[in-house]
């Protein structure tokens, strides 16, 4: 729900009074984002607001971590994060902790 907020506050501040028709939101792997609860809990926070009835356009980008024992760059698809190569567990997050509003569509 705070991720739905703070949607909505993002919109709302770019928006500036005009009506939203479609947000497109990048969120990493990572945020373990369920889209339909999202939509679900924008769809409530968003009563009232000028995104109301917007669009959702959930973007998910796959978490990348880089080994810190051995090097590797290992796509993470899941928790535990584990170094694919070594089975390290000590990895520095490249990707995956993502959460921004990437574009707004409005009204003119
Ligand atoms: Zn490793």
């Amino acid at each position: 729900m705070a991720i739905a907020e703070s949607v909505v506050r993002i919109a709302g501040q770019h928006a500036n009074g005009r009506r939203v028709t479609k947000i497109y939101v990048k969120v990493g792997h990572l945020r373990q984002v369920v889209p339909s609860a999202l939509t679900f809990g924008f769809e409530l926070v968003a009563q009232g607001t000028s995104v109301e009835g917007a669009e959702l356009s959930l973007e998910q980008i796959p978490a990348i971590g880089s080994c810190k024992s051995c090097g590797t760059k290992s796509k993470l698809p899941g928790f535990p994060l584990q170094c694919r190569e070594c089975g390290g567990f000590d990895l520095e997050i490249l990707e995956g902790e993502e959460l921004y509003v990437e574009s707004l569509e409005m009204e003119e």
